[in-house]
């Protein structure tokens, strides 16, 4: 029989709107269940130099509606070699922990799947990431907050863009992973979003020259993804100014990672951080809460890491339609 009484949480990789809500929700779910609960602050590099704190429900007070993540985040070299994570073994097991909720992206999963499987020890993801590139499930904690951010954004470059009659490129964050600048440019109507999904099959700076972005139009607004596929906003610049444009860049950056969480992230992470405690009762491991057509679903580590989560190309089209 399975017998948890301590788990421990961590956040690890970049830091997301929405990440306190998650802890908040794994703390207080655990204690209700009576658990012990530790929290591991900087994520992997924290259990390799033994950060661990005991957690109360006091712990977890008001920090709902902050972003960041007060238990800290770290990228940790470290953890990707075998020594580091026998380090973190052992730390684990001198700290009583018997179980593990790891908030992060597929960085973080990739790392808790290989230790989950050299120590056998049981490990839950949350998919905390503004990307929304993680497979599996419809919507990652802090996707929603920093849409909002970008649309909140473009709104105001838009009214410098149609005062003055101008071209302006924004490139929003995604790594490779388009959503927020297809969604983004949906919700802010913009003209155009340049993603890396879209960008491999056709090209679509030519397609937007081609149909005239701007023939009908005083200003335009081109959302477009930092990656290295598309080039980011100033490779695109670049490739206009050659065709005779005149594009302004802004470049977004760190402010779509910050911020208050929205309902919806808020509401999201509560939900996930339950479910993540409960699968760890019920002895699941080695998996990613996610969350499909409403319902809370179970996804393995393998196919959450690995497994390509494909953009809706109709949601594209849908952007073409509406921006004649
Ligand atoms: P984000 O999507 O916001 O960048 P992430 O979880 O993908 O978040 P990463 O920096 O890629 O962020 O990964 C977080 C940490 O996970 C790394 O710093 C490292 O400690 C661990 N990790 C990533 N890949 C591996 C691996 N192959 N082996 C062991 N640990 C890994």
């Amino acid at each position: 029989m399975y017998n948890m009484k301590c788990i421990g949480v961590l956040t690890s990789g970049g830091d997301a709107p929405g990440m306190n809500a998650a802890i908040r929700a794994v703390t207080r779910t655990a204690i209700f269940n009576n658990l012990q609960v530790k929290a591991i602050y900087r994520g992997y590099k924290g259990l390799i130099t033994n950060e661990i704190v005991p957690f109360q429900t006091e712990s977890v007070s008001n920090i709902i509606q902050h972003g960041g993540t007060i238990i800290k985040t770290a990228r940790c070299v470290e953890f990707r070699t075998p020594e580091g994570r026998k380090q973190a073994y052992d730390n684990l097991v001198k700290g009583g922990i018997d179980g593990l909720v790891v908030i992060g992206g597929d960085g973080t999963f990739t790392g808790a799947r290989i230790f989950a499987q050299e120590f056998n020890f049981p490990i839950v993801g949350i998919p905390g990431t503004i990307d929304n590139d993680l497979y599996g499930t419809d919507t990652t904690i802090g996707y929603d907050t920093a849409l909002n951010t970008i649309v909140e954004a473009v709104d105001k470059i838009r009214d410098t863009a149609s005062s003055h009659e101008r071209l302006f490129l924004v490139e929003v964050m995604g790594r490779d992973a388009g959503f927020l600048a297809l969604y983004g440019a949906l919700a802010s109507g913009a003209e155009a979003a340049i993603i890396p999904e879209i960008v491999t099959e056709v090209d679509q700076l030519e397609q937007l020259i081609q149909h005239g972005f701007r023939k009908s139009k005083n200003s335009s607004i081109v959302l477009v993804s930092e990656s290295e596929i598309t080039g980011g906003a100033m490779g695109i610049a670049n490739r206009l100014k050659e065709k005779g444009y005149n594009p302004h860049v802004t470049i977004l950056g760190h402010i779509q990672r910050g911020g208050s969480p929205t309902a919806n992230d808020r509401i999201l992470a509560s939900r996930i951080g339950v479910a993540a405690v409960d699968a760890l009762l019920d002895e699941q491991r080695s998996i990613m809460i996610g969350i499909v057509n409403n319902e809370i679903v179970h996804v393995p580590f393998n196919k959450a890491i690995k497994d390509e989560k494909p953009v809706d190309k109709y949601m594209f089209d849908v952007l073409r339609l509406l921006s004649i």
